[in-house]
């Protein structure tokens, strides 16, 4: 599933809401939903504010899912990033002025079960997170186990 959409901040939820709604057909926990739509929402509001910072440009979402995983790559054509493992670190940001806290990138790797970023100066940035998605995980658990004992 690819959403391409432009760099207002009034489609950071929009963004969100799909990507909730593209989980669903994993059948994932209130939890896991929430999880994921505070990731995303996270990578986008970055895109918005970092990447297109005195303009409006297109952001890419782009959603897959391989087994019981979820993958989802959010990307722009903006700025970039000069030093991505800089960038990472916790409490790290370039906007304080904006009182941004520097968190996002931490909250992404708290909430998904991996993260990766590439960027370019002048090109833009790619992020790539993934999740695996428990319900339906454990439901061919069950499902194994079942088939173990009949
Ligand atoms: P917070 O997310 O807590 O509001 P923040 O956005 O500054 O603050 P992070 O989301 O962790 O913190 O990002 C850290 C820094 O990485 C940003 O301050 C910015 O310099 C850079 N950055 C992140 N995403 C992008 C992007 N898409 N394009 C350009 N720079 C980015
Ligand atoms: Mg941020």
């Amino acid at each position: 599933m690819t959403l391409e959409f432009e760099s207002k901040s009034q489609n950071e939820s929009f963004a969100r809401t799909v990507v909730a709604a593209f989980a669903t057909q994993l059948d994932p926990t209130i939890e896991e939903l929430a999880d994921i739509k505070t990731a995303v929402s996270e990578a986008v509001t970055n895109s918005i504010i970092h990447g297109y910072t005195d303009t409006i440009g297109t952001i890419t979402m782009h959603c897959i899912i391989i087994g019981n995983e979820l993958v989802v790559e959010v990307r722009d054509m903006g700025a970039g990033i000069e030093n991505i493992e800089k960038a990472m670190e916790p409490l790290y940001t370039t906007r304080p002025e904006l009182e941004r806290s520097g968190m996002g990138f931490s909250f992404m790797e708290a909430f998904m079960d991996n993260l990766e970023v590439e960027s370019e100066i002048g090109s833009g940035t790619l992020v790539r997170m993934s999740k695996k998605i428990g319900r339906s995980q454990r439901r061919n658990e069950y499902a194994q186990e079942a088939g173990q004992k009949a």
